[in-house]
């Protein structure tokens, strides 16, 4: 390779990106804030690998699905054997479980992650082919009362990240034995109007008419308006179950809006199905999509476990979440001189054991420079170490952004800079 194929070769693969740190900033008061809400539903993270054998995802995500027939990150490795960078994370979480028998230990089975998935979709403006998501999964409870509440611990958490304008849709897609008899009638109706649907949702007539109601064509969306509705079809079970949910949602005072057609892109939902949409993001509105999955732990030759969980798209968050990095107290190291320098490593030492971040530069600066260099990378704090200071052993150190100066040993200001944070 020469070098301007190098030069050329060295770019992040198409679809992927880099988060560089001014935005990492942002993503970490994101995460932080995530875990801590999770943690006080006693939720505890689950860190799967990023790469799982394919046939994972065609056997959770659904041989029909969208996913699987179009979008997965899929290759051979050295092995030959058929690997995929996880597209989504719960049948990573159902097949620890199983492997795991996390279900026989007694713990609760409450789980939340924050990573990586990937699509190998056409990359467009906004969407990439490594993407973010925050994911949480709940095995075990057959109570609504857990379905309204995952849903609130979303609510609170976007509450807390300043989201606003938001709106819970929600729906139930049935189950085992009533939703055949709804995608017969559904089928039916599918097949009768075959010139009126794209060729996509042709051949979704035949093999999960279902998801016609995904088509973002409006005039495949105006055909499926005249469908039935899965409302119609619920069996007493999932009809209860839908509306016990409903009553902890109106218990919790979280408006919702029932979306008959709202079934989501998965085939492994279960009863309730819901999202949560935020009128500030377009039309791309969804910042929060889950649901019930019953039957997909039994289906993977685990133990008869329900499921149910949400996740939310990172990228699609932080365009809307109403957050600032708040940095309090940086202190940038001015000194001059070899004595000094070392006074700072001294000084920089303790006060980064008391929680201080201290930035020391090794490179020869004069006092202007110095206050030039802390201003442009936004520091707090000037930490003057000249030989005054060191003669009088005493410190200096400036307030970036009122301009007062405090004079101190190392000990009396570290007390200041602390009682500075805690403001
Ligand atoms: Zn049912
Ligand atoms: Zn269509």
């Amino acid at each position: 390779m020469n070098k301007d194929q190098l030069k050329k070769g060295l770019t992040a693969i198409k679809g992927t990106r880099d988060i560089l740190p001014e935005e990492a900033q942002l993503w970490q008061i994101v995460e932080a804030m995530a875990k801590s809400i999770f943690e006080l539903y006693a939720y505890r993270e689950l860190r799967a690998p990023v790469i799982e054998p394919t046939e994972l995802f065609e056997k959770g995500t659904g041989a029909s699905s969208d996913i699987v027939t179009k979008e997965m990150y899929t290759f051979n490795d050295k092995g030959g054997r058929s690997v995929t960078l996880r597209p989504e994370y719960t049948p990573s979480v159902v097949r620890a479980i199983i492997e795991h028998r996390l279900d026989l230990q007694g713990f609760p089975l409450r789980f939340y992650y924050i990573g990586p998935m990937f699509r190998y979709d056409r990359p467009q403006k906004g969407r990439y082919r490594q993407f973010h998501q925050i994911d949480v999964e709940v095995f075990g409870e057959k109570d609504p009362a857990v379905d309204a509440e995952i849903v609130e611990m979303a609510h609170r958490l976007l509450n807390k990240l300043g989201v606003g304008n938001v709106m819970t849709l929600v729906n139930s897609v049935g189950c085992k034995s009533c939703r055949p008899t709804y995608g017969q009638a559904l089928r039916k109706v599918a097949l009768e109007s075959l010139d009126k649907l794209c060729p996509d949702c042709q051949r979704k007539a035949e093999l999960n008419p279902l998801r016609i109601f995904d088509c973002k064509l409006e005039t495949c969306q105006k055909t499926a308006s005249t469908f039935p509705l899965i409302t119609d079809f619920l069996c007493a079970e999932c009809r209860e179950h839908f509306e016990k949910f409903l009553s902890y949602l109106d218990f919790y005072g979280i408006s919702y809006k029932i979306e008959p057609t709202l079934v989501r892109g998965l085939d492994y939902y279960t009863k309730t199905a819901f999202e949560i949409v935020t009128g500030d993001l377009g039309s791309q509105n969804a910042i929060c999509g889950g649901g019930r999955y019953d039957d997909m732990v039994k289906e993977f030759g685990g133990p008869e476990l329900c499921g149910i969980g949400f996740a939310m798209g990172l990228e699609r968050l932080l365009s809307v979440a109403k957050i600032s990095p708040a940095r309090k107290n940086f202190v940038y190291f001015a000194y001059m001189g070899e004595e000094a320098k070392k006074e700072s490593l001294r000084v920089a030492r303790y006060l980064r054991s008391k929680g201080i971040e201290c930035l020391v530069e090794f490179k020869d600066r004069g006092l202007k420079a110095h206050f030039s260099r802390a201003n442009k990378i936004g520091a707090n704090w000037v930490l003057i170490i000249g030989e005054d200071e060191l003669s009088q052993g005493k410190l200096q150190i400036k307030d970036m952004v009122t301009s007062k100066q405090h004079q101190g040993t190392a000990e009396e200001l570290a007390r200041i800079l602390t009682d500075k944070r805690s403001q």
